[in-house]
């Protein structure tokens, strides 16, 4: 496995492939778990090379205590990412991705920001998409893979593509979860044992909705508000029910073909988002 610090030296490499080759692009923020690596399983899968980053990029936190909190395992995700046969790591210091002072740049993606995480993360999305935007430039990969289980990422950085005329493809993957249910996440290493069953929870919720569809949005909404209420150590962020493409809030199914429902709460001033599509 080959690991790079600067993009000169990656694309230097790179530039010895073949034509032909395929690219399969997995980025990521590091403390790698069983979701990521179902990611480049992927790529192995679909391309001749797979690529990962691992970059914890500063413009996409808006809450700068998040940021220095943010887990770093690197040791154990090299030996992750060695033993799942991942072929190159990209993993630059911020100075080889941002010029000094370098803010976010400002895109326009409609009304995919205008809820859920584009509203209580404020900028988040802004940041996200510049990253990747450089990292796409940079890498030109001919699959990148996104996970679902930040379903209005994989939507955005689908909308990000057309909007750069960009020739990569962007696979969504679904979400790798533990036995309670609990989607893996980085984040999840902050939380105790305790915590990590309690917060099986969100996933109770999502299944709940799941199977009982049938009792309309309104009614199901507030069933997660009551489940959430009933345990102190969590505090619901939002509950929400969209389209899957536009991610609008929807009042009922009738008018979407596909919808999803999507939580975010804290436990323990760990803050966790999960979804599933209905
Ligand atoms: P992150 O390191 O959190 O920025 O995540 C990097 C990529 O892994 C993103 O595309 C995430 O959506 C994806 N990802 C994170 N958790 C999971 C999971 N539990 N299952 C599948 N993909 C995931």
């Amino acid at each position: 496995m080959y690991i790079f610090k600067s993009k000169e030296e990656l694309q230097k490499h790179l530039a010895a492939f073949s034509k032909g080759e395929t690219i399969g692009f997995t980025p990521t923020m590091g403390a790698l778990h069983l979701g990521h690596m179902h990611l480049i399983e992927q790529s192995n899968l679909k391309c001749d090379i797979s690529i990962c980053s691992i970059f914890v990029n500063p413009t996409q936190f808006n809450n700068p205590n998040d940021l220095a909190k943010y887990p770093n395992t690197l040791t154990t995700d090299l030996e992750m990412l060695e033993n799942v046969k991942c072929d190159i790591v990209y993993n630059p210091p911020v100075n080889d991705l941002y010029v000094k002072g370098e803010k976010a740049k400002s895109y326009d993606f409609g009304s995919l920001t205008t809820i859920l995480e584009g509203e209580f993360r404020p900028g988040h999305f802004n940041g996200m998409a510049t990253i990747i935007e450089k990292l796409l430039n940079i890498i030109n990969p001919t699959i990148a893979f996104f996970g679902q289980k930040d379903l209005q990422q994989l939507y955005i950085v689908k909308n990000l593509a057309k909007q750069m005329k960009s020739d990569t493809y962007i696979e969504g993957v679904e979400t790798v979860r533990g036995k309670s249910g609990l989607a893996k996440s980085s984040r999840n290493k902050l939380l105790s044992e305790n915590a990590k069953k309690e917060a099986s929870l969100i996933y109770n919720c999502l299944n709940y909705c799941e199977n009982n569809k049938a009792i309309g949005v309104t009614k199901l909404k507030s069933h997660i508000q009551q489940e959430f209420l009933k345990n102190e150590n969590f505090t619901l962020e939002y509950a929400e029910f969209v389209a899957l493409k536009t991610m609008l809030p929807i009042k009922d199914w009738e008018a979407v073909n596909q919808s999803a429902v999507c939580i975010s709460a804290y436990h323990s001033g760990v803050r966790l988002i999960d979804n599933i599509i209905l």
